[in-house]
């Protein structure tokens, strides 16, 4: 289900990124080397970024196949950002189909992705759905299992929570009521954090240059470094850090309510 990727560094295109690569995100859609779940991620697509000296990040989303939108071409050839975020879809059943469903998901100036799925979704997710204020669950953007990690990602960081330890404390919240995936990939355009919960993930890094954080390899170049399995990843262009994920001490954790 889905393919992420993560960059933090010099000033790039997204084609850089994305395109070019013989086996990119772009490819990924059609032709994944590595994905454990789902066959193709042609339900849509999403890339956020940065823009120098402002925190806000923008966004370009759509529902359509990667390989199937003409503007991506002209767009991704001509920005340029030090700060990216980026993911091909495969639905969820159940999901919303609209781009609204897309990730990166924003808000407080992150950007989020998840690879996975809530299991049992939507029946089971009523326990986590009810973690949320009424008035936090009306105002998601799409009726998505991954938009309802967001959500929940979102109170713990607004409550001021480290990045690390609140995608550590959600993983252990949302896997004590479900059986889920939980490949989690969030960036404020300062540092990545992501965690690895059922489905493959790897790092790229360039010491003061640049780091990339991605699903799978996006060339058969030297310097990928496979993350294991139920890890929580911090990376910044100088150093990736990555520490087993405690979902027993993470799900012990006081509920924020
Ligand atoms: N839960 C995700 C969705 O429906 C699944 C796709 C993915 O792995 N990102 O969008």
């Amino acid at each position: 289900m889905c393919r992420h990727l993560a960059y933090l560094g010099e000033p790039v295109s997204p084609a850089e990124l994305l395109v070019e690569p013989a086996y990119g995100l772009y490819r990924q859609s059609w032709s994944p080397r590595l994905q454990r779940h789902g066959t193709v991620n042609a339900d849509g697509f999403g890339l956020g970024w940065y823009a120098e000296g402002d925190p806000l990040p923008a966004r370009y989303r759509r529902a359509v196949p990667i390989w199937a939108d003409e503007n991506l071409t002209d767009l991704a050839r001509v920005i340029r950002t030090g700060a990216l975020l980026a993911a091909v879809r495969s639905a969820t059943a159940g999901t919303t189909a609209s781009e609204a469903a897309a990730a990166p998901y924003t808000g407080d100036g992150w950007l989020f992705s998840h690879n996975g799925v809530i299991g049992g979704w939507p029946a089971a997710a009523g326990e986590l759905a009810a973690l949320l204020e009424p008035a936090e669950l009306l105002g998601l953007e799409a009726h998505c299992d991954s938009v309802l990690v967001w959500a929940l990602l979102r109170r713990r960081l607004r409550a001021g929570q480290a990045v690390g330890d609140a995608l550590a404390a959600t993983v252990g919240e949302i896997a004590s009521h479900t059986d889920s995936r939980l490949n989690l990939l969030v960036t404020d355009g300062r540092s990545i954090a992501a965690t690895t919960w059922g489905d493959t993930l790897f790092h790229r890094l360039e010491r003061g240059r640049s780091v990339l954080v991605a699903s799978e390899p996006g060339d058969d170049g030297p310097g990928w470094t496979p993350v294991p399995d139920r890890s929580v990843l911090l990376a910044t262009p100088d150093a990736v850090t990555i520490r087993p994920l405690d979902a027993t001490a993470a799900s012990r954790e006081d509920r924020i309510r």
